[in-house]
């Protein structure tokens, strides 16, 4: 029986309509920006797995520490114990971010660093007698995780039916925005003007506003300006409101500059990272923070601790590949660069050989267009599966987040196998 039978049989899938699915591809191996099926066909890697893979498929010198490091310690309790790669890796990020952001709280995934966020904003407040402070700020659309606290800031179609079960949360509009976008200033001076009434009435009870800085990823890679984003930060920190920026996806050079925050210019009390942290290896996350917010939970007793911890907090495997990963990504910034460039070529061409195509945008390394039409969705995965690319369009939006190890002409090739399926559809 075929490998893709016998998980038939037994195993149930993400984000999957097994009623309705194809049957899944069986992936035997990978190598570079290539994952081959079990008849060894090739398929282009062009969403990075997910968003994780950052230099490549199977590494070497990330499976090298990999297996080192497991040979060495594969894992100890993390409460009263720490280990060599931990304090490595977070000695390495801290020269990457912002001086302030000093204090590592280590997860499992980009959900675990949402909730670690969510916890400490809100026992933040109350730790200080402040327990008033109980509703969340984000964006329409903002997709931060499929637990309940990630669910509940967020605002993803995906999870409607869960509604009922959320903490309380107030979204304000998010002004997505795509090249030649007459209506940006409107939709950005509406967004600032919900902002702030909702600020001059509700502040009190507000604990933390929740973003993706840049790009909102999962609800379609939808595009934020820069300067906006630092408007609307600024107006909630005058109201003495925490910022959490969620950059598990726009992390790591996936923007163009090693993160997100540095291109809005602003500094946010937690900073949530996963996803490309281990280079696409391991899971694993962090939850990054001030020392004025780490020091808040100080006492006597233990009610003021965090009452928050993983079985696997930093696992030393994931350690030992984030920081290789982190090694490689300082070696990245051309193939960053030659992504975006490539990026601006291809969908400039798309839109001049395409009818269909629409919302043109791109940040970085992130590309992404609309294709018009019913129901198209599945019809372009497999379309895609055909011309041996990887990609998984969310709904209309079709986009490309490639690890930095692609080179041009395969991106190239990309775009013109991309053109083809539009002008066919
Ligand atoms: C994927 C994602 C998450 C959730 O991360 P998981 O590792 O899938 O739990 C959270 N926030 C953003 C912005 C994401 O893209």
């Amino acid at each position: 029986m075929s490998l893709s039978l016998r998980d038939q049989k037994l195993i149930w899938h993400p984000f999957t309509q097994a009623k309705v699915a194809t049957l899944p591809i069986a992936i035997k191996r990978a190598h570079g920006s290539y994952v081959y099926d079990t008849d060894d066909k090739a398929y282009l890697d062009l969403i990075a797995s997910w968003w994780v893979n950052l230099h490549g498929h199977a590494h070497p010198a990330i499976a090298k520490a990999i297996y080192e490091q497991a040979l060495t310690l594969e894992h100890v309790i993390f409460t009263n114990f720490t280990h060599e790669p931990a304090v490595t890796l977070c000695e390495k990020l801290q020269k990457l971010l912002p001086d302030s952001l000093t204090r590592f709280f280590f997860s499992d995934n980009g959900s675990t660093a949402v909730e670690t966020a969510v916890k400490m904003a809100y026992q933040y407040w109350w730790n200080q007698g402040k327990k008033q402070k109980t509703i969340f700020l984000s964006f329409d659309g903002s997709y931060h995780g499929d637990t309940f606290g990630a669910m509940s800031v967020g605002s993803s179609h995906f999870h409607k039916i869960y509604q009922k079960l959320f903490f309380k949360t107030i979204k304000i509009p998010y002004p997505a925005t795509w090249q030649d976008d007459e209506l940006i200033k409107v939709k950005e001076t509406h967004a600032l003007t919900v902002l702030e009434k909702t600020l001059t009435k509700y502040a009190k009870h507000i604990a933390a506003f929740i973003l993706e800085p840049l790009v909102q990823g999962s609800s379609g890679m939808r595009m934020a300006r820069a300067h906006f984003i630092k408007q609307a930060i600024e107006m909630a920190k005058a109201y003495d409101i925490l910022i959490i920026f969620d950059e598990v996806m726009t992390g790591f050079g996936r923007t163009g500059t090693t993160f997100a925050l540095e291109q809005i210019d602003v500094i946010p009390d937690f900073l949530c990272l996963a996803k490309g942290l281990t280079g696409g290896f391991i899971p694993l996350a962090l939850t990054v923070t001030h020392q004025k917010i780490f020091e808040a939970f100080f006492g006597d007793c233990f009610e003021k601790a965090l009452t928050h911890g993983h079985s696997y907090t930093a696992n030393p495997l994931g350690c030992a590949a984030a920081i290789v990963s982190l090694d490689l990504l300082e070696k990245a910034t051309q193939s960053i660069n030659m992504i975006t460039s490539e990026h601006r070529i291809g969908l400039k061409k798309l839109s001049e050989e395409t009818k269909n195509t629409y919302k043109i945008r791109n940040v970085g390394t992130i590309a992404a267009f609309d294709i018009k039409g019913k129901n198209v969705n599945q019809l372009l995965k497999i379309k895609f599966q055909e011309h041996s690319l990887l990609l998984r369009p969310l709904d209309n939006t079709v986009y490309m987040i490639p690890p930095y190890s692609i080179t041009k002409e395969e991106i190239r090739w990309s775009y013109k196998k991309i053109t083809e399926v539009c002008n066919k559809l």
